[in-house]
C-alpha cells in the first residue's frame, strides 16, 4: 500500500510528517514521489492563522479533485487529514466534509501507520527493515532537518490558538532527541533545526537546553546547529550567554525571536512580555556576542488599538536594529482565543495597508542590510546544483525562509578547471558580490571541498 503526505504550515509540521513517515514505513506501508500513485493521500494540516487555515481547505479541496479523478480511473484513493486543523474543526470536518476518510489530531502522528491499518484493515507486513526504512525517510538532496524538541505552549499570548489544539507546554527527553538527530545524521543531515512552539521553556531549566546544545556538538555528521522560536526575555538572554560562554562551535550565529510588536501597549494587550527598550537590549547583547550573528524577527499587526504612532515605532525599531531578516503578519481574530472579542472592530483593509506600508519600507531598508554584507566571505552548504547556476545558503539563512546565494555555474568550464565537481551537501567557501531581491548573488572562493 503507498502513500504520499502533502505537509502545510510550519518546520514543527514537516518534523510532525517525518514522525507519520517512520510509522508508516515500520508498519510496511510504501512511500510514493506522487500523490496520484498513492493508495492513501495524507494531509498534515495547519491551522495558525486565517490565511493558513485557507490554504489547508484548498489543499483538502484540490485532494478531493484528485480522489475524484482517481475514482474515474477505478483507483479508490482515502483521503487521511490529520494535525492542527483537523484538531481544531473535527466537528465541521465530519459534518462539512463527508468525503475525507478519516482524520485525527496533533499527538497521534508516531501511531499513523497502525491507525491507516487499524481502520482499512491492512494486514501488517512482517520483516520490516528498520534501517531501510531510515533511508527513506528522508530526501536525499536535503540536508537539514527541523527536530522537535518540545510540544504545546503555557504562554497564553491573547491572540494564540495554538495551545487550543497542540495543548500545554511539554518537552522531550534529551536522549529520545538525540537518538532522533543520530539517526538523521546517518540519512547525511547536516543541519539540525530545534524546533517548537517555546523553545526557551525546554527542560526545567536554561540549562538543559545548553546541556542538549553541548550533546549535539559531540555528534559526528552534525555541522549546524539552529535554534528556532526563542521567546524575547529574560531566559532567552540568558542562554545566548550561555551558548557564547561555551564556545559552541557549531551553533550558527541566527536568532529567530519574534517580538511580534514593540509597542508596550498592545504588547500588553497580547499578553506578551517586552517593550521596545528590552527588546533592543536583548538584540543589541546577542550581536555583541556572536558578532556575524543575523536576527530574524516577526510582527503581528493591526492588533486591537494600534495606532498609527505604533507602526512608525516599528520602523524606527527595525532601522535602528538594522534586522536582517522579518515577516509581518495580519492579526486574524481567532475563535476561542481572548483577543476574538476585537472581532467586530478590525478592519482587514488597514490592515493590509499597514502591512504594505511596512514591507515597501522595509524593503528599502534591506537593500542598505544586504549592501553590508557583499565582499564577505561565508562557509555556505550547497543545497541545488542547475544547469547554470549553484544554490548555496549562509549560516545565517534559516532554510526554506531566508536568502540563498546564487552563484553562477558552467558545468564544463568547471570541469576543465578544478578537479572536482560540485558537490550537493558539502560547504564552500562563497564571496557575496551582489544581490537580487532577497537573495545574494556570489562566487566560489575555493572550489575545494572545506574541510569540517
Ligand atoms: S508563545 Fe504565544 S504566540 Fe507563541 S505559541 Fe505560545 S501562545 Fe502562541
Amino acid at each position: 500500500m503507498k502513500y504520499y503526505i502533502t505537509t502545510l504550515g510550519c518546520p514543527k509540521n514537516e518534523a510532525d510528517s517525518r514522525e507519520m513517515d517512520k510509522s508508516l514505513l515500520l508498519e510496511g506501508f510504501e512511500k510514493t514521489q506522487k500523490p496520484e500513485n498513492a493508495d492513501f493521500h495524507i494531509i498534515n494540516t495547519c491551522a495558525f492563522i486565517e490565511d493558513a487555515k485557507k490554504e489547508t481547505i484548498q489543499t483538502i479541496f484540490q485532494a478531493l479533485e484528485l480522489k475524484e479523478f482517481l475514482i474515474n480511473k477505478n483507483k479508490d484513493q482515502k483521503l487521511i487529514v490529520v494535525g492542527c486543523f483537523a484538531e481544531r474543526y473535527h466537528k465541521e470536518i465530519e459534518i462539512e466534509i463527508p468525503e475525507i476518510d478519516y482524520f485525527f489530531g496533533t499527538g497521534l502522528y508516531h501511531r499513523t501507520g497502525e491507525l491507516i491499518r487499524n481502520k482499512f484493515q491492512i494486514p501488517l507486513k512482517q520483516n520490516v527493515d528498520y534501517h531501510k526504512i531510515l533511508k527513506n525517510i528522508h530526501s536525499p538532496k536535503k540536508f537539514y532537518a527541523p527536530v522537535k524538541i518540545s510540544e504545546g505552549c503555557n504562554r497564553n499570548c491573547s491572540f494564540c490558538a495554538i495551545p487550543l489544539f497542540r495543548g500545554n507546554f511539554r518537552f522531550r527527553e534529551k536522549s529520545e532527541i538525540i537518538k532522533e538527530i543520530l539517526e538523521l545524521s546517518g540519512m547525511g543531515i547536516k543541519e539540525i533545526c530545534l524546533v517548537s512552539q517555546d523553545t526557551n521553556s525546554y527542560g526545567n531549566h536554561y540549562n538543559d537546553i545548553i546541556n542538549l546544545l553541548e550533546e549535539i556538538e559531540q555528534l559526528k555528521g552534525i555541522e549546524w546547529i539552529r535554534l528556532l522560536y526563542l521567546y524575547p526575555d529574560k531566559k532567552t538572554q540568558k542562554i545566548l550567554q550561555e551558548i557564547h560562554k561555551n564556545q559552541f562551535k557549531k551553533f550558527v550565529p541566527y536568532l529567530e525571536s519574534p517580538v511580534q510588536h514593540v509597542s508596550e501597549k498592545v504588547l500588553k494587550k497580547m499578553n506578551r512580555f517586552g517593550n521596545y527598550e528590552f527588546f533592543k537590549e536583548l538584540f543589541l547583547m546577542a550581536r555583541e556576542l556572536f558578532p556575524e550573528l543575523e536576527i530574524r524577527t516577526s510582527f503581528l499587526i493591526g492588533f486591537s488599538e494600534e495606532t498609527s504612532e505604533d507602526i512608525e515605532l516599528i520602523k524606527q525599531f527595525i532601522e535602528e536594529l538594522q534586522i536582517e531578516h522579518i515577516s509581518f503578519f495580519a492579526f486574524s481574530p481567532e475563535e476561542n482565543t481572548p483577543a476574538y472579542q476585537y472581532a467586530s472592530s478590525i478592519n482587514k483593509k488597514e490592515i493590509i495597508e499597514k502591512i504594505n506600508d511596512l514591507q515597501n519600507y522595509y524593503n528599502e531598508l534591506l537593500k542598505s542590510i544586504m549592501i553590508k554584507n557583499y565582499n564577505k566571505i561565508y562557509k555556505c552548504i550547497l543545497e541545488k546544483i542547475k544547469p547554470k547556476e549553484l544554490h548555496l545558503r549562509r549560516p545565517q539563512a534559516a532554510p526554506e525562509i531566508d536568502d540563498i546565494v546564487i552563484v553562477p555555474f558552467d558545468y564544463k568550464s568547471w570541469k576543465e578547471k578544478y578537479s572536482q565537481l560540485p558537490k550537493l551537501g558539502e560547504f564552500y567557501e562563497v564571496e557575496i558580490t551582489d544581490s537580487i531581491s532577497y537573495d545574494y548573488i556570489g562566487n566560489i572562493k575555493n572550489p575545494v571541498l572545506m574541510e569540517h
